[in-house]
């Protein structure tokens, strides 16, 4: 048996007047434009105009569901439930009904009226006629304790043919009870979590079967807390290619909301027809949270999740964590004290390891054009003792190069010389250095490892050139937002050769995709992707 097709439903305020209704086929037509086969008509300040509503059902693009949400389940209705029923009776008795009509579980439990309306609307409809009953459930707080009993009564309830629940997810842990209950589901189900940490069900229901995900047209015209536009599943999310098969990867840290990497990693999936797809994946910061989360997602196999991206507060979570899984961790990872990379390998161990100083180290040696092995012979400057630096200077230090820290707070400059001085093999080569050390320095490579001259004070720059350019000098600025720092800038002027943090970043990127899917990735287009980013966001 073929699974059932998961739709993508686009949600659509009407309001008041011929205008509204004008307005809402408007967007229908986008929406179907957009890719979207099913729209759901939120007809919450509309409930009198029944010609209005009609008409719009008569000639709606798609197939649609009408909706009319009362204040008490989250929508915007306040009037008396006999508007509703009326509603309800005249869009079942249409030429053209609605193939979805959706109904609260409250209301038909609670409203003897509203049960009857209900009951002889599906008597009329017989088996496999329109409006089909949606028996709906909402909580915008959190998972409703009685989730299980409410799923039971919605499925033992004859009149339903669509169990719906919805509820505000408190942490990633809840997606994967929403998938649960679609891989257990009796009646066709919709299962999704609202909120910042519900993103993972509304991209999933594909992959779960779910009978369908709610989409918004436009960013700002979402009709419950985190739902994701009908673009961003289709062209991000890679909606067409989900399957029950695909693989999940993801971005973990917090916040995660503007990563790149869902666009780099998906457009590389994309690009080499991969089955597999790229999710942003909250996590509240400490590790507790970290901890429990990797653990519940890891143990629940049919969500393939098979590795992830982790950035800040998590880096030195996962180290510890894939320690005490005894999973493997790369030695320069703990060195550095922080991996930004879990894999999770065939046969199911874990791997963490650190993919940021390899990339620093290969966009400097390919702009150099020179072997890492020849950096023994270099004098690199790195500004900055931070997360960033640590990875840089831990790169450089392991291939022998004579590194100098130049940091605002000398201390830290001269903890981080310290932690790797000598791990070249070769003792002295790391040191430390105030900033007042700066104006009589001299190195074959600087790197700019500090915030300063990043967007929005894209004006500042970390170190004057003065005598310090020249052609045999290389500029690296692990910036990436804007591109063309006004360091860089300057040091092109003074005749460096120069090399943008988007080359770390995609680097980066990069070999994470190398370790997930055993394949070379496609560095252009995720190169093409970043460009594109930072071109919309400046
Ligand atoms: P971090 O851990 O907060 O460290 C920031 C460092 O910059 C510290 O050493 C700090 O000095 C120094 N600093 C901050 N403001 C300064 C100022 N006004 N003047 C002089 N020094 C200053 O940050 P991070 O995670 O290392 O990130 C640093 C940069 O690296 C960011 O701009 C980020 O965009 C970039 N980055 C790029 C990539 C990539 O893939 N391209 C990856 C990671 C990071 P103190 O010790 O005195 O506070």
């Amino acid at each position: 048996m073929l699974p059932p097709m998961t739709r993508l439903a686009a949600s659509v305020w009407v309001t008041a007047g011929e205008q509204g209704i004008q307005r809402a086929l408007a967007e229908a037509t986008r929406a179907s434009d957009a890719g979207a086969d099913m729209v759901e008509y939120r007809l919450d300040e509309v409930p009198g105009d029944l010609d209005g509503v009609l008409g719009l059902v008569e000639q709606s693009p798609l197939p649609c569901i009408a909706t009319c949400r009362p204040v008490w389940e989250g929508g915007k209705f306040d009037g008396d439930e006999s508007v509703r029923r009326a509603l309800f009776e005249a869009l079942a008795g249409a030429d053209r009904p609605p193939t979805y009509l959706d109904v609260e579980l409250r209301a038909y439990q609670e409203h003897e009226a509203m049960r009857r309306t209900v009951d002889g609307i599906v008597e009329r409809a017989g088996e496999g006629g329109s409006p089909r009953i949606i028996l709906s459930s909402h909580d915008f707080k959190g998972r409703p304790t009685d989730l299980l009993r409410r799923v039971a009564a919605m499925n033992q309830i004859d009149a339903t043919r669509v169990v719906k629940l919805a509820w505000r997810a408190r942490s990633l842990r809840d997606n994967l009870e929403a998938f649960e209950l679609l891989a257990t589901r009796g009646k066709p189900t919709i299962a999704l979590c609202m909120g910042e940490f519900g993103l993972p069900s509304r991209v999933l229901a594909k992959k779960f079967g779910g009978l369908l995900t709610f989409a918004a047209l436009d960013q700002d015209k979402a009709t419950a807390p985190g739902q994701p536009t009908v673009a961003e599943l289709k062209n991000l999310y890679r909606w067409d290619a989900l399957d029950s098969q695909t693989r999940v990867y993801g971005v973990i840290g917090y916040p995660v909301g503007h990563s790149m990497s869902p666009a780099i990693h998906n457009a590389a999936f994309d690009a080499e027809s991969i089955n597999a797809v790229y999710i942003p994946m909250p996590v509240a910061p400490g590790w507790e949270p970290f901890k429990a989360t990797l653990a519940t997602w890891l143990d629940f196999a049919p969500l393939h999740f098979r590795g992830a991206s982790v950035t800040i507060p998590h880096k030195e979570h996962l180290l510890r964590y894939v320690r005490e899984a005894g999973g493997e961790v790369e030695e320069l990872a703990t060195k550095i004290g922080a991996a930004n990379t879990l894999t999770v390998r065939k046969d199911g161990r874990l791997y963490a390891c650190n993919t940021d100083y390899a990339a620093a180290l290969d966009a400097v040696s390919r702009a150099l054009q020179i072997d890492p092995d020849d950096l023994v012979r270099r004098k690199v400057g790195v500004l900055g003792a931070g997360g960033a630096a640590r990875a840089v200077v831990a790169g450089f230090a392991a291939y022998g190069a004579r590194v100098t820290v130049f940091n605002r707070t000398p201390q830290r400059a001269e903890e981080l010389a310290t932690a790797f001085n000598g791990t070249g093999g070769r003792a002295g080569r790391v040191q430390a250095a105030g900033l007042d050390a700066l104006p009589l320095a001299e190195a074959d490579i600087w790197i700019n490892c500090t915030p300063v001259g990043m967007h929005p004070n894209a004006d500042a720059t970390p170190m004057p050139w003065e005598d310090k350019g020249g052609p045999h000098v290389a500029a690296f600025d692990t910036i990436y937002n804007p591109v063309r720092t006004r360091w860089l800038r300057e040091a092109e002027a003074a005749g460096c050769i120069t090399v943008s943090g988007v080359e770390m970043f995609v680097r980066q990127a990069a070999a994470q995709f190398e370790l997930w899917t055993g394949q070379a990735a496609p560095v252009d287009v995720m190169r093409r992707v970043v460009a594109e980013r930072l071109h919309r966001a400046s």
